[in-house]
């Protein structure tokens, strides 16, 4: 019946001159076009598994910009409306308005998606309102004029002013407020911490806290089941129109993968808990070529650790890299084996994580273009017994280094061999230290058997920064070790240099992500100045020199920063596996949360110079099919818009029968 986009002309010259896949910039965000080439060796039933997987994928799109904030879907609606129709709109205004979209969309609301923080538009209030009237008067939307205006009215304050929910998440929070309170996500409503200690949640990762009268409610993200038996909930339905995509899906997949998407319509469904665990233990341990997730998964927004974002992702397996993946992962057990940690911490009889290089054929909700690596799932509980599946974006990482280039790594580099080192091995240490991190690191180590709960229970707004850490110095740790030129896993001994070099770097280079404020936020922008500070501090192998007004990170000796690495490593696995608040608090708090705004400052000066992207959104592949009489997909092409108003516009439309009935 439909057909969707067609092949745009663009893609079909690009296969002569490839053109840099950073297609677009905001400001100091790059829009970044992903590219998935193994798509078209795949088989049809495969391509069409794909498709309907993707469309699942944008079917919750939405819910995203409901749990970062309260008026975000609100926001996103009135924005759309405007931008959709560029001919009505006054020509001074227009360009702003699309400029703020576009980041509104890369970032899922009006705070920054790296940095928490809210950012403001460049137009005012009356410019938005007479953009707005004027689409409404050319009968463009189903708004009435009325109805328009009171809308802005109520958003006026959430769009404009600064002082008003200034941070997504706030872990450490001014002005007496707790870490609930001061953020400004939508995972809780007049919720106190203190009110919590002494609720049960029945259901932790997917629902809204709310105070009602003074009383917890708990709402739960549900479809509710055909039977009726279990009533829908919120976000009802973004979920049944994703599960609708979910059954097509699962008509055409291998029993294995079939089941694991009925597992996920069952917990989008219910919301129960159990459906979830279920969901996580079929998944993964299945390897389709197609791959995919979808749910509620990540728990960094939440500013507890508890509530999961939306979040979706579509995959091809990359076979040029899979191999490297492959081989770490059997050999799991002797990385686990030579942990610089205690003995009572060390698995026996690892399970090798099931891993796999891919390119992304979509991301969507919480997913963001950033990640270039992910270990799923993440309840402990399956890990235990099941193991974990990671994904290494390859696609997304080539991309990147063909946007960037090596401009920021001649101004930041301390010394010409550390350029040297970095320009020929930098790529192959990058992907090295993503496939290591994501492979042994999360999945490694072993509790004390007397945690009663997941470690995220016992330290709190501390874990997830713990538990990237010690995954990505498992990476630091095990790059010198024999065994990884043995695998043939480098092309030369120095790509271990290459590893330590970036990692000193980027604890300098990151502070140009956080252009206000003294504190990190972003868990991984914590857990690399953990790091960096905690080796300088006690081995003395990083130190830092100034010269001609510019700051460097300089390393001294490889060997004595491994030695800090392991001593870190041990240290952090002991608290992980005693649940230690109090030790994980100190240390996080010491070297991996405040920096020296005026060192921020030179940083973000120099990277002005060299006028680089500091924030990333991606372009997804386009998939387009083609349908017999009955509804099947016959063909499906892909391509690339390199045109992201097109495609969020394109992801809207999903929903657009009902943009009028609010
Ligand atoms: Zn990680």
């Amino acid at each position: 019946m439909a057909v969707l986009a067609s092949v745009s002309l663009l893609a079909t010259l690009a296969w002569c001159q490839p053109p840099s896949p950073l297609v677009d910039r905001v400001g100091a965000t790059g829009f970044l076009q992903l590219e998935a080439d193994s798509f078209r060796s795949l088989s049809p039933r495969e391509q069409a598994i794909g498709y309907w997987l993707s469309q699942a994928a944008i079917a919750i799109n939405p819910i995203i910009y409901d749990q970062l904030s309260r008026f975000g879907l609100r926001e996103k609606r009135v924005l759309e409306m405007i931008v959709s129709h560029p001919e009505q709109v006054n020509r001074t205004a227009y360009p702003k308005i699309l400029a703020f979209t576009k980041l509104f969309w890369a970032n899922r609301g009006n705070h920054n998606e790296t940095t928490a923080q809210k950012y403001s538009p460049d137009f005012n209030f009356d410019e938005l309102r007479d953009a707005g009237l004027a689409v409404i008067r050319h009968g463009g939307t189903s708004f009435t004029e009325a109805a328009f205006l009171k809308e802005l009215g109520e958003l006026k304050q959430p769009l404009f002013d600064p002082d008003f929910e200034t941070m997504i998440t706030a872990k450490a929070p001014r002005g007496g407020l707790d870490i609930l309170q001061a953020s400004s996500n939508n995972y809780y409503s007049g919720v106190k911490l203190a009110d919590i200690a002494k609720f049960t949640e029945r259901f932790p990762l997917d629902s809204r806290l709310v105070n009602v009268n003074g009383k917890l409610e708990e709402q739960v993200y549900r479809a509710g089941t055909p039977d009726h038996r279990v009533p829908p909930g919120l976000y009802a339905e973004y979920l049944a129109k994703a599960n609708s995509y979910l059954e097509k899906a699962a008509a055409l997949a291998e029993p294995a993968q079939a089941q694991a998407i009925r597992d996920l319509i069952r917990f989008y469904q219910t919301g129960d808990p159990q459906d979830w665990i279920r969901f996580g233990v079929d998944w993964v341990q299945n390897n389709a070529a197609v791959d995919f997730d979808n749910g509620f998964i990540e728990v960094y927004r939440d500013a507890r650790g508890a509530k999961g974002s939306s979040q979706s992702f579509v995959t091809v397996i990359d076979n040029r890299v899979n191999s490297l993946m492959v081989k770490i992962a059997a050999n799991a057990q002797y990385f686990e084996d030579h942990a610089p940690w205690a003995p009572q911490y060390k698995k026996q009889g690892v399970k090798p994580p099931l891993a796999k290089a891919v390119e992304s054929l979509i991301e969507t909700g919480d997913f963001h273009v950033t990640t270039v690596g992910d270990n799923l799932p993440n309840e402990d509980e399956i890990h235990q017994k099941y193991g974990s599946k990671s994904f290494l974006f390859t696609g997304t990482t080539r991309a990147f280094s063909r946007a960037t280039g090596n401009s920021a790594l001649e101004e930041f580099a301390a010394s010409a061999e550390e350029i040297n080192v970095c320009k020929k091995y930098g790529d192959e240490a990058e992907d090295l230290l993503t496939a290591l991190h994501e492979i042994i690191g999360h999945g490694s180590g072993k509790l004390d058997p007397k945690l009663a709960h997941d470690p995220a229970y016992y330290l709190k707004q501390y874990f997830s920064t713990l538990e990237e850490a010690r995954a990505d110095l498992m990476a630091l740790w095990n790059v010198w070790d024999p065994k990884i030129q043995q695998l043939g896993l480098v092309s030369s001994p120095d790509v271990a240099k290459a590893m330590y070099y970036s990692s000193v770097r980027v604890a300098l280079t990151q502070l140009r992500r956080n252009p206000k404020g003294d504190a990190l936020e972003e868990d991984h922008q914590r857990n690399r100045q953990l790091i960096v500070n905690y080796i300088r501090d006690k081995t003395g192998a990083i130190t830092e020199e100034t010269r001609g007004g510019k700051t460097y990170l300089v390393l001294r000796d490889f060997q004595k920063m491994r030695q800090g690495v392991g001593q870190l490593l041990a240290e952090l696995m002991r608290i992980k596996a005693e649940g230690d608040f109090d030790a994980a608090q100190a240390l996080i708090e010491k070297y991996g949360v405040h920096f020296d705004p005026a060192l921020r400052d030179q940083v973000v000066a120099r990277y002005a110079k060299l006028d680089l992207p500091a924030y990333w959104a991606g372009i997804n592949p386009e998939l387009s099919a083609s349908f017999d009489g009955q509804g099947n997909v016959t063909k499906v092409q892909i391509s690339y818009l390199r045109d992201f108003v097109k495609q969020q516009l394109g992801y809207s439309a999903m929903y657009a029968a009902r943009s009028g009935t609010r």
